[in-house]
């Protein structure tokens, strides 16, 4: 059913007849930029390495909406160059407005001065580097999660400025792996700070292990805020991803 495949790929190599085939449905960024970019204040962008000229044109497309945003996640998987490929990213989101093209420039201008918003190029400071360790496995097993903590490990490891965030393989096992290698920044000790001086893990993302715990009730009805009763239920369940991560240090 295509309203509620997510698209994790799994499935295909399953048919010995190769008679399971996925096809992609992009929207055009210029399709949601209007109605949704000026109310966020948020934005995850999900890159692969080797996509410069891609995201340099989504980044060069969301300008009139960049200073709207507190934050912003750029979520990738591993691959030769990885860390060249974040620093490269970087420098494309500290790149002045003077490198934008004109037309662009003035509609950024423009908006900007409508919205009342901040500078755009500060973005690039309030950076989250998602590290997608293994895509979309997290509900596989337990072994998932050491990947996830692997490529996390990398990105730390690099110069890189920003939070890192886990994601791709995390699943109930990743708080309690990362207290034990004590690579968990505690909410008190991130005070604010994006320099990744403290080398630690700020954050993890819930993919396909969360779809999992939340599969019943979503099961029910497309529109989960629509039934307050069982949104509450589902917002229980996943509060008991965040809990672990929330315990005094
Ligand atoms: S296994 Fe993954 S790609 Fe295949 S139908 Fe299910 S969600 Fe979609």
């Amino acid at each position: 059913r295509r309203d509620r495949c997510y698209g994790c790929g799994r499935c295909l190599p399953v048919c010995p007849w190769g008679l399971i085939a996925a096809h992609s449905y992009p929207t055009p960024i210029d399709a949601v930029a209007q109605q949704v970019l000026s109310q966020v204040d948020a934005l995850e962008i999900h890159t692969h390495v080797g996509e410069h000229a891609a995201f340099k044109d989504l980044w060069q497309t969301l300008q009139p909406w960049i200073g709207n945003l507190q934050i912003i996640s750029i979520s990738c998987p591993d691959g030769d160059g990885l860390i060249n490929y974040l620093k490269d990213l970087q420098q494309i989101m500290k790149a002045p407005e003077s490198s934008l093209g004109e037309d662009l420039r003035d509609s950024a201008i423009a908006l900007k001065i409508a919205l009342k918003t901040k500078p755009h190029n500060a973005i690039w400071q309030n950076v989250i580097w998602q590290t997608d360790g293994r895509p979309m496995s997290g509900d596989i097993g337990k072994g998932t999660t050491h990947a996830a903590i692997r490529l996390a490990e990398k990105v730390l490891q690099s110069d890189l400025l920003g939070y890192v965030q886990l994601a791709g393989g995390t699943n109930q096992y990743t708080v309690p792996k990362l207290y034990e290698l004590g690579l968990l920044a505690h909410a008190k000790s991130l005070n604010g700070s994006m320099n990744g001086a403290t080398r630690l893990v700020s954050g993890v993302a819930y993919g396909s292990f969360a779809r999992r715990l939340l599969v019943s009730f979503t099961d029910q009805t497309l529109y989960l805020e629509e039934t307050p009763a069982l949104l509450w239920k589902a917002v229980a369940i996943a509060e008991s991803l965040i809990a672990p991560l929330k315990r005094p240090i």
